[in-house]
């Protein structure tokens, strides 16, 4: 077992930022604490590598139980956002430099600093200074820097934040590979779920300090437990219409519903822009907006009010303005009730 929390409970003052939190991560997997803004991601890891003293629960590090422990005698590895590098020292300096404190013997140290340096690719550069370094490399030296004393588990909290697009998307790859050639168990925190989708064995996604969904990548997309979780996985977001049920159907114009649940009046149904279609078995929409993708255009429709996002493919021609009768694809809907959100069917 790698990292397991146990009903942890954090608090600020009177604020419950972690409300009993319990999570098993495997030895070697790479999991994802993903959420918006302020759902406790952050505060769930720095509980964990000891900067906040939980109000309650356990953190155990294998069979050792670490709760409050300093961050020095956890022995984990820390990547930050800002790299926090020191700018007058060199790179290799750097990398070496939690060795010295943790008293390697200086050849072993040396030797150390060059292989992890090859493990990040970055052993081109060890004697640069950080600021000659672009963001990208620099992360790599971050990153080299807190698995330099082969630390069982390395935390990330958002360490792809301050890099452009593109750079985000080679270093996530990066972080990856070098996750699994090292084995080392790995907690990721971000807000972007495309992100985590792309990274990780596992994704807690969270809200308001509670799990909302513990699943792989791809069974959180398919498999949404709540309209929560079905709204923040996927972009373009998941589209909801709200249905008036009548004996376990419901109809929209042209369009009609059946299999939903007999003892509610209403559920919010929720379909993916690429799960629906142009059907004369549809309800009317007014295309609002036609972006090109490349590979596809995604229309933005309008239908009484409540918008729609769909993709097609890059020869379905069609202007802003037009009227287009659509309806989400047979048995690619989601069910969820009005009142809880949960999924239903
Ligand atoms: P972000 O993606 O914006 O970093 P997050 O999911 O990491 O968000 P946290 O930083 O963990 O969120 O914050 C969780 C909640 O705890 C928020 O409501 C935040 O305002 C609150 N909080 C965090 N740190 C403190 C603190 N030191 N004192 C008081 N409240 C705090």
């Amino acid at each position: 077992m790698g990292i397991r929390l146990e009903n942890l409970v954090v608090k600020f003052g009177d604020f419950t930022a972690i409300n009993d939190l319990t999570i098993q991560i495997p030895k070697g997997k790479l999991i994802s604490l993903l959420g918006p803004s302020g759902c406790g991601k952050s505060t769930t890891l720095f509980t964990i590598c000891g900067i906040h003293k939980p109000a309650g629960g356990k953190i155990y590090f294998g069979e050792r139980e670490v709760t409050g422990l300093e961050p020095e005698k956890l022995g984990i590895g820390l990547v930050f956002q800002n790299y926090a590098l020191y700018p007058h020292m060199t790179i290799r300096e750097n990398i070496l430099f939690p060795l010295k404190n943790l008293k390697w013997d200086k050849a072993e140290a040396e030797k150390r600093v060059v292989e992890v340096a090859k493990i990040v690719k970055i052993d081109g550069l060890l004697d640069r200074k950080p600021g000659q370094l672009s963001g990208g490399q620099q992360q790599r030296v971050a990153i080299a820097r807190a698995l330099a004393k082969k630390p069982e588990n390395l935390l990330l909290d958002e360490p792809l934040s301050n890099l452009d697009t593109k750079l985000r998307v080679e270093t996530r790859q990066e972080i990856r590979r070098i996750q699994q050639e090292t084995g080392v168990t790995a907690i990721f925190v971000t807000h972007d779920q495309e992100e985590a989708m792309s990274i990780s064995d596992q994704i807690i996604l969270m809200k308001d300090g509670k799990i909302q969904q513990v699943s792989t990548p791809t069974e959180i997309y398919m498999n949404p437990c709540n309209k929560f979780v079905a709204s923040f996985i996927g972009s373009p977001a998941m589209n909801f219409i709200r249905l008036n049920v009548k004996d376990g159907s419901a109809q929209v114009e042209d369009c009609i519903f059946n299999g939903l649940p007999t003892n509610k009046k209403t559920v919010d149904l929720g379909f993916r822009a690429e799960d629906m279609e142009v059907s004369v078995q549809g309800f009317d929409t007014i295309v609002e907006t036609v972006e090109v993708l490349g590979r596809e255009r995604l229309l933005t429709l309008n239908h009484k009010g409540d918008t729609f996002k769909m993709l097609v493919d890059k020869e379905f021609m069609i202007e802003e303005g037009s009227t287009l009768k659509i309806r989400p694809k047979v048995g690619k809907a989601y069910v969820f009730d009005t009142e809880t959100e949960e999924f239903i069917t």
